[in-house]
């Protein structure tokens, strides 16, 4: 009797070790942070969202959330602090949204990468984390101005902040533009070099994902990019390219009509359409990490 109390008693005390542990990081967490409180945190993640946060901080990818940039129907970004003190981005999907797994199926299925994720919500919205960090890298590795892609876990993603101090940088669309011409042609560029070099086609390409910052467009918002082999992919080129177009003639420029424009990006695809990729992968220090 004697024994099995103490046997239970042991558990029990591990249990409750383990608890503490848990509830010593959170509020450490907590005491660190001035401008973002946990009822807020709270309010909008789930348990699951919340450990995979502390987890991040534990592992020394994030030291602290600041505020928040932007809060969407699908995920949320904040500015954030990394162990050195560098702001970064940290873009949180939310796993509660019925309406985002139904949006979000197109762009997974016909992915070769995505085949064989489950279609229930939390790893649909997992994989859409995935496939923003791998998209970013690709992107990213070759040479497509983009946040670089720090680290990724469950639904969490870490990534470059870009602006100043936590200050994200403006939108095309909040921008007045000195020369609108000379950025629709670096834009031209960019769709050029995320088609033939990155094998993308960003597929939200518009006003609202290009940051222009230190006299530069990046490009952003790549979760729901697809490779080129996706069915879609021509569909969705021809989309952005439409957008771009449609917001640069309000700019006053006189653009490339859309099926030449089509034509220009994909010949260059067929041309050096190495992507350099695979190599790289393993230099980066930072990698996905993935749970079952
Ligand atoms: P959504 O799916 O809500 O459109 P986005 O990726 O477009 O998500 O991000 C929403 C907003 O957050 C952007 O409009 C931008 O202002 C800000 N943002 C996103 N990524 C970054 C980043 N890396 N650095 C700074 N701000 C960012
Ligand atoms: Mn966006």
């Amino acid at each position: 009797m004697a024994e099995t109390e103490r046997g239970l008693s042991r558990s029990k005390t591990k249990r409750l070790k383990h608890r503490l542990r848990v509830v010593e990081k959170r509020d450490r967490f907590l005491r660190r942070d001035r401008t973002l409180n946990a009822a807020v945190l709270e309010e909008v993640f789930d348990r699951p969202t919340l450990m995979t946060i502390y987890d991040l901080m534990n592992q020394g990818a994030l030291q602290r959330l600041e505020g928040t940039v932007s809060a969407g129907k699908e995920s949320r970004v904040y500015s954030g602090v990394d162990e050195h003190g560098n702001y970064v981005a940290v873009k949180i999907y939310l796993t509660t949204s019925a309406e985002f797994r139904r949006g979000m199926l197109p762009y997974i299925e016909g992915d070769p990468r995505f085949e064989h994720v489950k279609h229930n919500t939390r790893s649909l919205i997992q994989s859409w984390a995935q496939k923003e960090f791998r998209n970013l890298q690709r992107a990213h590795e070759a040479g497509v101005r983009v946040p670089k892609p720090i680290f990724v876990k469950n639904n969490v993603l870490i990534m470059e902040f870009i602006g100043r101090e936590g200050l994200p940088a403006p939108l095309l669309k909040d921008t007045p533009i000195k020369d609108p011409t000379k950025l629709y042609r670096l834009l031209f560029q960019t769709v050029r070099k995320l088609y033939a070099r990155a094998r993308l086609v960003h597929a939200d390409l518009s006003e609202y994902n290009i940051m222009i910052w230190k006299g530069r467009s990046v490009i952003f918002d790549v979760s729901q990019s697809v490779p080129l082999e996706h069915p879609m992919a021509e569909t969705f080129l021809k989309r952005d390219l439409e957008n771009l177009n449609r917001y640069f003639k309000l700019l006053g420029v006189n653009v490339i009509p859309v099926d030449q424009f089509y034509q220009k990006v994909v010949k260059s695809g067929r041309g050096n359409g190495s992507r350099q990729d695979p190599a790289g992968q393993g230099r980066s220090p930072h990698r996905p990490r993935r749970e079952g």
